[in-house]
């Protein structure tokens, strides 16, 4: 498997390493058996499933039965959300941030109605938890959701201090990790009363993840797999396979080295080079390797589709909200224009790329600014 260097979409997914992906197609190969049947090779699957189980949960100071295997971050939104739906008939409120993800606030929406809340936010796109004690008392909240580290800004949100004040005052609380996992120490998730992650944030499979719960709670009817949480055939291949590509993170997570200078520099130099960019949530901490902007000229799939032919990926945004345009989240949770939604940029590095690489990206962005200045790409200019 080769790795890209010029990259840079690791917010919408990463490359499976090396061993993930050869430890996943020798489970294809040879443990395809299913871990519920009665015979030898099942149980020997099923064994070291659990074993997998224990060590991941080991890691994230849980239980082993508090994590269930799902296939990825989405499914366990879902499932956590259709939980809440006896409270939410009830006339009970949820409590959200306004840039969550997707599969945090389709089902918000579905199943809470008009008893949504939203968490305020400051100008960085950053959570703010003043008033919040009111905030859950006066609103009748039976439960909290909030992103560890947004996907599209990486800005890092106050998800433990919102852990330990919902935790005091008996509210559940639930964290989309996913973007967190993999690029950050992850030793406090045991605040929360669940989260929930997908492996192709970090170098594992996709369609694999886990939802974490203090609580038992049912992602899915069916079988009894999961301790009966979650019918459904375990993907064992999928599971180990992610466990790989976890055990080789993990022991980055507390050294991230230089990688925040290296954003910053790339920063620097591209507000050096266009003066009029806008990056989102420069004052606040962020994920080491994000930075999402506004670029003042040129729509941004004009950015985007020549700096792909010098061989750079580079994403307007989410990728779950590609196609749909004037949709991100985030933007417009900080209030951007329309246009300013159209000249939004997302560049997303993992632990693989080095200082150069930034140096590089910015190199491209350099001549993509030349060429679209030079082509005078008016058509794609966008009007104020
Ligand atoms: N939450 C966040 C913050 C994400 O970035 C994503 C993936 N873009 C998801 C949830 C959903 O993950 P998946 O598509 O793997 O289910």
């Amino acid at each position: 498997m080769s790795v890209e260097m010029a990259y840079f979409d690791n917010n919408a997914t990463t490359s499976i390493s090396e061993n993930a992906l050869e430890v996943y197609r020798r489970a294809l190969a040879e443990d395809w058996h299913n871990p519920s049947s009665p015979y030898r090779s099942s149980a020997r699957i099923r064994a070291r499933m659990e074993l997998d189980r224990e060590e991941l949960a080991k890691d994230l100071g849980l239980k082993k039965e508090e994590i269930i295997f799902t296939s990825g971050a989405t499914e366990a939104n879902n499932g956590v959300f259709a939980h809440f739906a006896t409270q939410a008939n009830a006339g009970l409120c949820c409590l959200v941030s306004p840039f969550e993800h997707p599969s945090i606030l389709e089902p918000a929406r579905y199943w809470f109605k008009d008893k949504i809340r939203y968490l305020p936010i400051d100008q960085e796109g950053r959570v703010v938890l003043e008033n919040i004690e009111n905030l859950l008392s006066e609103n009748n909240i039976c439960f909290v959701s909030l992103m560890a580290a947004n996907n599209e800004t990486g800005v890092l949100q106050p998800w433990k201090e919102l852990a330990e004040i919902c935790f005091s005052k008996g509210v559940f609380f639930h964290c989309d990790a996913t973007q967190w996992i993999g690029k950050l120490p992850s030793d406090d998730f045991d605040l929360c009363s669940s989260f929930s992650v997908s492996a192709h944030k970090f170098s594992g499979p996709k369609g694999v993840g886990w939802f974490a719960s203090k609580e038992p709670i049912s992602m899915q009817l069916g079988g009894e797999q999961e301790m009966s949480k979650r019918g459904g055939t375990e993907n064992y291949p999928a599971i180990t396979s992610m466990l790989t590509a976890w055990k080789e993170v993990r022991f980055q997570l507390n050294s991230p080295g230089n990688r925040t200078e290296w954003r910053d520099q790339f920063e620097k130099s591209l507000i050096n080079l266009i003066p009029a960019v806008k990056i989102l949530g420069l004052n606040s901490p962020r994920l080491w390797n994000t930075s999402m902007f506004v670029l003042p000229d040129f729509e941004n799939l004009s950015w985007v589709g020549k700096l792909d032919k010098l061989g750079f990926s580079v994403s307007t945004g989410s990728a779950c909200s590609t196609g749909k345009a004037g949709h991100s989240g985030i933007a417009q949770s900080m209030g951007l224009s329309t246009s300013e939604v159209r000249r939004l940029i997302r560049v997303s590095s993992y632990w693989e790329h080095g200082e150069s690489d930034w140096v590089n990206l910015l190199s491209a962005f350099e001549q993509v600014s030349k060429e679209l200045h030079q082509e005078g790409a008016y058509s794609s200019v966008i009007s104020f």
